[in-house]
């Protein structure tokens, strides 16, 4: 099995799905513009984040005061990646141009040394690489150079890469085991991610060095950051750090010693995506160990039906085992796309491709619920369980919102679904040495070589509705292969190549099919019927509920279709499902599902009471299910994932 599948090139992609284009249409259209008049604080009724400014004001164009949180700057960046993807894509507009000026004022805020860091730079000099642990310098420098690889690579303007390679210069200067360097590592990973990406595009070695010194120094004793915070005393920037625990930013023992998804769940993502690049780069067993320990802690004891991690609300963070709060819980958008970078990355290390399943899991739900159809409101939190009204101060929801927003005073989530929906590409094909990987079925061309072979693939995918995918492949030069990924969902399937009937042999998730020069069509059959999930059960919160998926996708029960109150609502386990035709202000065209259950009311307790004695009524009720990531895209109201079961 060759490992080490290589990233295609985005401009050689066009997504075409009914689903993904339609939130992939809206970065040029829509996104872009949006994210950019946030930036420079010009979105009417929309609060300053005063992220452009603070570029104007350290590249000495203005005077002031450095205002917004303490990793602003990281915003733009994403935005920029956001941008080189789009371009890749044919649907960048004219921000190319508005790239090109705003990387102009990046280059000109930058100081001599390299170092980058609005915050640091206008705020607070006389502090630079003194709180790793809250200062988010590493962090906001790793977004930097992930951008610049990425504009880099589809531009081929050097301009930033200069900037990063500057900037990463000194880094490698500043952080190491020599005399005279920090002994240190970032509060939150990232920067890691980032100077891998700089090593893949320059070959400069050193890039790929020092990622590895960072994630081999972290958590070692004598421990940097509780050293650190002891030196510095009070938190700086984040008063809930008071009682730091390592275990939040994965600095309690070194990553390769590690077994668990812990602490912050953003940051481990990050950190595990460098872990595993690492593994890959320096084929290194014992990282590539850690990692596959992480992931199956994560995949199998901490996460949601929807790719949701990081249950707590308390410091967005994984917990412990089977702990899956339905309302209360966090599930972060930008964690569930580190979960995307992750698997993808297990992916190409391990040759399996069942790590995709994951992936699919969090983009086709928590990724696709953080944006609105339009694309101009997200969510940053996702539970599984909304009462619009208990979400409120001083309760335990206080963190989720009912409803997506506008943007956020911390705001990481609305650009990183950007960039991830502009580059959706790489998720859905890879390319090995003699081989197109096909990892995802979402309707879409390509164009690429493989080895002296050219091939021009297009899918067409019905994959959310009947299974079926349409693949016509032209292949010239050369015979090649195409590695076919068996999604984990479906527990049947067929394979047509040019009208005959395909003997499957799947192996690590793949099915390979050997093409000739000349054209082909495949057409490929999986099980989408819908189907009842239960969880572990170790998962109390869950126990005698049933979730509904069809295909990849978790569906849920909103307000808008079945009523408001409804943990009322009871569902025996062999009720039968039917998909029904879409709901046309949804996107994707998407199936709605329907099905028979019942509301039990309590009629023994009358309305200005809060207890009585029993009594119950049963009433039948028509049930109407949505793909959880479109709720909340027609009307506010109650939403639920899990229902309860009658057996
Ligand atoms: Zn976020």
């Amino acid at each position: 099995m060759p490992k080490k599948l290589k990233k295609p090139d985005l401009k050689r992609i066009r997504i075409t799905d009914e689903l993904f284009g339609q939130y992939a249409g809206r970065i040029g259209e829509k996104i872009l513009d949006y994210q950019w008049k946030i930036l420079t604080d010009e979105l009417e009724g929309s609060e300053p984040t005063y992220c452009i400014e603070n570029f104007r004001i350290a590249a000495g164009e203005k005077q002031g005061e450095r205002k917004g949180v303490v990793f602003q700057d990281t915003d733009l960046y994403k935005w920029l990646e956001s941008v080189a993807f789009s371009i890749a894509g044919g649907m960048a507009g004219d921000f190319e141009e508005k790239a090109d000026r705003v990387i102009e004022l990046i280059a000109k805020a930058q100081e001599s040394d390299g170092y980058l860091n609005t915050y640091f730079q206008i705020n607070a000099p006389e502090r630079k690489w003194k709180n790793l642990a809250e200062g988010h310098e590493l962090y906001t420098a790793g977004h930097m150079m992930e951008a610049a690889a990425a504009y880099y690579v589809i531009t081929g303007k050097e301009k930033i890469l200069e900037v990063a390679k500057k900037n990463a210069d000194l880094i490698c200067r500043v952080f190491g085991k020599g005399e005279g360097q920090v002994h240190g590592y970032p509060g939150h990973e990232e920067v890691e991610v980032g100077l891998i990406k700089l090593y893949r595009v320059t070959g400069e070695k050193k890039y790929l060095e020092q990622a590895r010194y960072f994630i081999d120094e972290r958590g070692t004793e004598p421990n940097y950051l509780r050293q650190e915070i002891e030196r510095n005393g009070q938190p700086e920037f984040f008063p809930e750090f008071k009682n730091y625990d390592l275990e939040y930013s994965q600095s309690h023992k070194p990553p390769r010693e590690q077994s668990e998804a812990v602490g912050h769940a953003v940051r481990d993502m990050y950190m595990c995506s460098a872990m595993a690049d690492l593994a890959e780069e320096y084929e290194d067993k014992e990282l590539e160990t850690a990692c596959v320990r992480i992931w199956n802690n994560m995949t199998k004891r901490r996460m949601y039906i929807t790719g949701g991690i990081g249950s707590s609300g308390f410091r967005e963070r994984f917990t412990t085992d089977y702990d899956l709060p339905n309302a209360s819980g966090y599930c972060e958008t930008c964690a569930s796309i580190g979960l995307m970078m992750f698997g993808q990355r297990m992916a190409s290390l391990t040759g399996k491709a069942s790590y995709y399943d994951e992936v699919e899991r969090a983009l086709y739900n928590t990724v696709l619920a953080g944006i609105n159809i339009e694309g101009n409101r997200y969510f940053y939190v996702n539970p599984l369980e909304v009462v619009p009204e208990f979400c409120t101060e001083h309760t335990a929801m206080q963190h989720v919102k009912a409803v997506r927003q506008k943007w956020f005073s911390v705001a990481c989530c609305p650009p990183n679904i950007a960039r991830t929906l502009a580059s959706l590409g790489q998720y859905i094909y890879a390319l090995g040495e003699d081989a197109l990987y096909i990892h995802q079925f979402i309707s879409s061309t390509i164009s690429t070589s493989i080895g002296s072979a050219e091939i021009v693939l297009e899918m067409n995918s019905d994959l959310l509705d009947t299974g079926r995918v349409d693949i016509k492949a032209a292949v010239s030069g050369k015979e090649t292969s195409l590695m076919i990924r068996i999604p984990g969902f479906s527990e049947s399937g067929n394979v047509r190549v040019d009208e005959s009937e395909l003997d499957v042999k799947v192996s690590d998730g793949y099915i390979r099919l050997e093409l000739s020069e000349g054209t082909h069509s495949i057409e490929l059959k999986f099980d989408t019927a819908p189907k009842w999930f239960a969880a572990n059960n170790n998962v109390r919160e869950d126990a005698g509920k049933m979730a509904l998926m069809k295909g990849p996708l978790v569906y849920c029960l909103e307000e808008e279709d079945n009523g408001d109150h409804l943990s009322e609502i009871y569902v025996e386990q062999s009720t039968e499902v039917k998909a029904e035709k879409p709901d046309e202000r949804l996107a994707g065209k998407l199936p709605v599902l329907k099905y028979k259950g019942y509301r039990v009311k309590s009629v023994g307790v009358e309305n200005n009471e809060l207890y009585g004695e029993v009594k119950f009524r049963k009433e039948e009720t028509e049930l109407r299910a949505v793909p959880y990531s479109q709720w909340n895209n027609r009307s506010d109201g109650e939403m639920l994932v899990w229902q309860k079961a009658v057996v």
